[in-house]
């Protein structure tokens, strides 16, 4: 039988973001993490992290994935800033079903929220990003996918709320 590699429940990591929220950060293997602040728990599975980390070894996989947990965490208010600009819009848009202004304003959110946590990650890891990456194996197009989606939900979802001002104002 094949041997399995079981490793303990991973402590949790006690940090504090820059806006000095306490937080904790258990990076499991590969299907969840969990992040807590103040006592509420979120875990949730791994998806991006597992799909972008493919290829990488074990132990750098497990440091990406933690950066890009905190990242969520260090650049959550960037990504409320980014929430109120497309709250303002949503008045402006009603000639679209609020369901409709409701999926498209969440998605670019969201795919913003992670292009900003990987980009923490990458500031993070500093050459070692690129190296890690040349080195795959098996080299998957993990990272231009990633990029292509996140960048182009992101930016398409909140170009597209905010040209409903626009052709308003004309
Ligand atoms: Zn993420």
């Amino acid at each position: 039988m094949k041997k399995t590699n079981v490793v303990p429940e991973e402590q949790p990591t006690r940090v504090r973001t820059w806006y000095g929220l306490p937080a904790e950060i258990v990076i499991g293997e590969d299907l969840w993490h969990r992040v807590s602040t103040g006592g509420l728990a979120y875990p949730h599975p791994g998806l991006v992290n597992q799909h972008l980390r493919q290829g990488l070894p074990r132990q750098e996989r497990k440091r990406l994935t933690y950066w890009h947990e905190l990242g969520h965490l260090e650049t959550f208010p960037l990504t409320i800033l980014h929430g109120l600009l497309i709250w303002r819009t949503w008045r402006e848009r009603q000639d679209t079903p609020w369901y409709l202004r409701l999926i498209i304003g969440l998605l670019a959110l969201m795919a913003g929220w992670e292009a900003t946590a990987e980009l923490y990650t990458m500031v993070r890891a500093g050459p070692d990003y690129a190296r890690l990456y040349r080195h795959a194996r098996p080299k998957l197009p993990m990272l231009p996918l990633f990029w292509a989606a996140m960048g182009g939900l992101a930016s398409a979802g909140t170009l597209w709320m905010l040209s409903g001002r626009r052709e308003r104002g004309v």
